[in-house]
């Protein structure tokens, strides 16, 4: 029995308590200063991965701590209750090293998986494009096999970390049908032009990535290059995205919650403390409420894909539709509890209402969720 236990290296033993303190300690007492900079610090970068947190769901062999999904889901619904611009740079770094591990070669568990799970190497997701965003099927950027690899051209735009990013999955019009392609940055015909003054999420490093005459070798190939299961790389890589975003938005719920408690505890009006006014007490009491529901939600679109159950797909649509759609509503409650103090730099509630905005746009636009969830329940129910 010893001996078995032997076999595998020691994997970090990473929970919501211990995300939370570190949490706690890294990111939430400086993250409305990454907010004001329009970036996240190396040494925050270091640190998380010291911890363990790049990609934690990666195999012990590969140097992550082989967490389950609902684990994962936690991880980041703390990160996300401390900052979402941070929380954005693990969600597409997750979603890279998420692909590999279910897509990659043995050669490129290999040559990425430990440096991914160590973030020595930094991953960014490249899908959406000027003139592509929901309608995923009009990217142009095209993958042309040449000489037994692959040359690439086309431009990716709003791509969160790509100022700081080293490896780039990029999704491009191959042959068949849409290839997903490694790309380091440093290859050359690879361009990054940052994107500043962004809405939320501002500390996140977004830019614009162009690719001109990018040579690949055909290595570079995740998955298939052909038929449903190249296809179904992409799809899975964006139900991770979601599932992380559904996650972090709960984040966004608790913090807007934590702050409007402690505020609505201090201050008074007319010599009437705010936490016994009626109207406050109701924004407090549907606050409590959609957190419980949302992290429900998340947590059950984390057991089914632990249970490797395709149910997960439509859970994760709707656990990101109602988490996020809680936090845009309850951040802008949260700005209106502190009232002028909402809309100054003192407080973070300003920060989460921007933040918030931006979740109900990413991996599938609040109208996209709507419309899948409806064509859902035309399926199942009025087939
Ligand atoms: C902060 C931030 C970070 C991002 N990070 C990344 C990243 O890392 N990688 C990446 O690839 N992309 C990223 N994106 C892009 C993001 O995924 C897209 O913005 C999103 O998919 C929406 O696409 P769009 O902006 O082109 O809007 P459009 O698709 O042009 O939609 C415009 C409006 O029309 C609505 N709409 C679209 N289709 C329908 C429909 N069928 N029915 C009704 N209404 C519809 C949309 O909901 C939206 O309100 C990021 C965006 C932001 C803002």
């Amino acid at each position: 029995m010893t001996d078995q236990l032997t076999l595998e290296p020691t994997a970090r033993v990473l929970d919501r308590a211990s995300v939370r303190a570190f949490v706690d300690e890294h990111i939430n007492p400086y993250a409305d200063a990454y907010d004001r900079a329009g970036a996240v610090p190396e040494e925050l970068l270091a640190r998380i991965g010291e911890a363990g947190l790049w990609a934690p769901f990666l195999p012990p062999g590969l140097g992550g701590s082989g967490t389950d999904m609902v684990t994962f889901g936690e991880i980041h619904e703390e990160v996300g209750r401390g900052c979402s611009s941070v929380r954005s740079l693990l969600t597409v770094h997750g979603m890279l090293s998420w692909a590999l591990q279910r897509w990659g070669s043995a050669e490129q568990l290999e040559r990425w998986g430990p440096s991914l799970a160590a973030g020595r190497v930094l991953g960014a997701f490249c899908l959406t494009e000027p003139q592509a965003g929901s309608d995923t099927g009009a990217i142009t950027t095209r993958a042309v096999p040449r000489g037994g690899g692959w040359v690439l051209d086309g431009a990716k735009k709003w791509i969160t970390g790509g100022r700081r990013a080293d490896l780039f999955l990029v999704f491009a019009q191959g042959p068949a049908s849409t290839v997903a392609l490694l790309v380091p940055r440093d290859t050359p015909g690879v361009g990054i032009s940052p994107i500043d003054d962004i809405l939320g999420t501002r500390a996140s490093m977004l830019a614009e990535v162009t690719f001109s005459d990018v040579r690949l070798g055909p290595d570079a190939l995740l998955g298939p290059a052909a038929g449903f299961a190249a296809g179904m790389v992409l799809t899975g890589t964006l139900d991770i995205g979601r599932y992380s975003v559904a996650a972090g938005s709960v984040g966004i719920v608790q913090a807007c919650l934590e702050a409007s408690a402690a505020y609505a505890a201090r201050r008074s009006v007319g010599g009437t403390q705010l936490r016994d006014l009626p109207l406050i007490q109701a924004k407090l009491s549907e606050m409590v409420t959609d957190v419980r529901a949302a992290r429900l939600l998340v947590a059950d679109a984390g057991r089914l894909k632990d249970a490797g159950d395709s149910a997960t797909i439509m859970s994760t649509w709707v656990a990101k539709y109602f988490a996020s759609t809680a936090a845009a509503r309850h951040a802008a409650e949260a700005v209106q509890i502190h009232g002028a103090n909402g809309c100054g730099p003192e407080y973070p509630v300003a920060r989460y209402y921007r933040d918030a905005k931006v979740m109900e746009i990413i991996e599938g636009s609040n109208e996209v969720q709507r419309t899948t969830i409806a064509a859902e329940a035309y399926r199942r129910w009025a087939p």
